[in-house]
């Protein structure tokens, strides 16, 4: 039994230690296959995106210790994509050209600000409470809807092999605001539309514990609800913790993989041997 996780981040961006420490935490940690995913640059001043001046310098240090380690870890080097539905070209052409292994697709930005800088989803509390009252007139509801769009967009435009935490959002709704709490009906109603979107797509989705792993809830992303959602449609998912430190590789692995196994679930897509794979699971690890 061992276990994969395809969602990671190194100094290359926002994490907290180099991709060898990942790697030899990744050995410890009974993990049979790792896949770096920096954050992809993006064409506007952002502090936790990778700087386009190192996109070669990481693809070239993870082809480095995907040969160092080879016979004893398998290791992939991707990126987290954002979309966006106005400037993603431009945003492309800062890392194409170089052969990724994978691309994971996320939308962290909801709008744009009318000077031009970008709303982030996925920030301080308070710069997210900034974009609602300027851009959406307070309404939480409006936010949610416009998130959800974008990934229903995301999958028709920008091709990715995995979505990422597709429904983090939930972590900035405050008590007070007017509607759109995940257990609202139109909340749900956006949510499952999207898992409409997904299964059109024939997209892997990842169940993460980033939430989990830092604390800050206590569940996963997608909610627990939205995994038989998920198992019904018949949508294929891996499972990963978006780790940004590398203890964090597999901290409510055993959790999720029990949640996955009681809504239906059998097998887990992972990237192995140079393709996706569908990989037997049991609540102990994949049967790799
Ligand atoms: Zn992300
Ligand atoms: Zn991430």
């Amino acid at each position: 039994m061992s276990w994969t996780n395809f969602h990671t981040h190194t100094t290359f961006c926002d994490g907290h230690a180099e991709p060898v420490v990942f790697v030899e935490a990744a050995l410890e940690q009974q993990l049979s296959v790792l896949g770096f995913s920096s954050h992809a640059p993006v064409c506007f001043p952002n502090r936790w995106t990778m700087n386009p001046a190192r996109v070669r310098d990481y693809h070239r240090e993870i082809m480095r210790l995907k040969e160092l380690y080879s016979g004893r870890i398998e290791l992939y080097c991707g990126l987290e994509m954002d979309y966006f539905p106005d400037i993603l070209g431009d945003c492309q052409s800062l890392y194409a050209g170089v052969p990724w292994d994978y691309k994971i697709g996320a939308v962290h930005f909801i709008g744009a600000f009318p000077d031009g800088s970008r709303w982030c989803m996925d920030g301080s509390g308070e710069a997210f409470r900034e974009g609602l009252h300027t851009l959406m007139d307070g309404d939480f509801l409006s936010a949610v809807k416009q998130y959800f769009a974008l990934h229903r967009s995301m999958v028709q435009e920008m091709p990715v092999d995995v979505v990422a935490h597709f429904d983090k959002i939930k972590l900035q709704y405050r008590p007070g605001d007017k509607g759109g709490a995940e257990t609202d009906a139109e909340y749900r109603r956006e949510l499952l539309l999207t898992l409409d979107a997904f299964e059109a797509s024939g997209c892997v989705v990842e169940v993460s514990t980033r939430g989990i792993a830092k604390g800050n809830l206590d569940d996963f992303y997608p909610g627990s609800w939205v995994i038989p959602e998920m198992a019904r449609r018949g949508i294929p998912v891996t499972l990963n913790s978006d780790a940004h430190r590398p203890w964090d590789l597999t901290l409510g692995f055993d959790r999720a993989a029990q949640a996955l196994y009681a809504s239906g679930y059998r097998e887990i897509s992972v990237l192995r041997a140079g393709g996706w794979q569908m990989v037997p699971f049991g609540p102990d690890g994949l049967m790799l």
